[in-house]
């Protein structure tokens, strides 16, 4: 930026960056200084070329693909994610940064995955580790996403916490609430086809819907314009293995909606 600008717009152009950041744009662009004047002292110009095309789109808005136009206008994913990161920073904003976490559990995978995975907190291993799912749970949903003709790479894992709660105890609501804004961000950057929120901590803290697991799964929400579907947590399945079944019928309506075939038996 100049030297010479005036201090206060100086930091007047940096919070503005910065605001941008925050909505994961980055780049920017200088269009000669006529054209801002021309912008801001026309009245009641006629409308332009660009502005008539927008009142009269040729194609209908309803067969936009929305991840497509968000593709087309969106930053590197990759650096949008960092800054989400950074943004967090060594978080002290709820109290579990006090009980004993030992580091916060971001999110893993890809950042241009159609499927995301949401699951509750991290445990002791996610909390060693630094990564979502890596323990007894995280082994089954491994499973589960082999089971769909995916490998754990090619989804993005996160929790709606990211710090572990002292005990694994279930986090309470204002800790979900202080930490899952940083996690709609990270919705927002990666725009997923669909979401699975895995279990009742997640899928209540999503759809704001208070009811069983067992009326909660098995259909599609609309999450912000994205599909969600609600299944039981696999640390659920590992203390009651009998609803793997239900489980896999919810797999298997998001198979059906992202086009994927499950493996053949006993290929790798
Ligand atoms: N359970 C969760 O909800 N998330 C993890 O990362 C691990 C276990």
């Amino acid at each position: 930026m100049a030297d010479s600008l005036d201090p206060a717009l100086r930091r007047a152009v940096s919070d503005r960056i910065r605001y941008y950041n925050d909505l994961g744009i980055y780049d920017f662009y200088r269009r000669p200084v006529e054209s801002l004047v021309d912008e801001f002292t026309s009245v009641a110009r006629a409308p332009s070329p660009a502005m008539v095309q927008l009142s009269t789109p040729e194609i209908p808005v309803e067969s936009l693909d929305m991840r497509q136009v968000r593709n087309s206008v969106a930053p590197n994913p990759v650096s949008a994610l960092r800054l989400i990161r950074e943004d967090i920073g060594d978080c002290t904003r709820c109290r579990l940064h006090k009980q004993g976490r030992k580091q916060i559990v971001f999110g893993v995978g890809n950042p241009n995955a159609e499927l995301m995975f949401i699951g509750e907190a991290p445990g002791a291993d996610e909390d060693a580790q630094g990564e979502p799912f890596v323990g007894r749970a995280g082994q089954l949903l491994n499973n589960m996403i082999k089971a769909m003709g995916l490998r754990r790479e090619d989804v993005y894992i996160a929790n709606i916490i990211k710090c572990r709660p002292p005990g694994n105890r279930t986090p309470e609501r204002d800790e979900c609430e202080t930490c899952s804004p940083f996690l709609m961000r990270q919705i927002e950057v990666i725009g997923p086809k669909a979401i699975v929120a895995l279990g009742a901590v997640a899928a209540k803290t999503l759809l704001a819907i208070n009811a069983p697991m067992s009326e909660l799964r098995g259909r599609w929400y609309d999450f912000r314009g994205t599909k969600l579907a609600v299944t039981y947590h696999p640390a659920f399945l590992l203390r009651d293995p009998r609803q793997k079944k239900e489980t896999w019928k919810d797999l298997q309506m998001v198979m059906k909606e992202l086009g994927l075939k499950a493996p053949a038996p006993g290929a790798e």
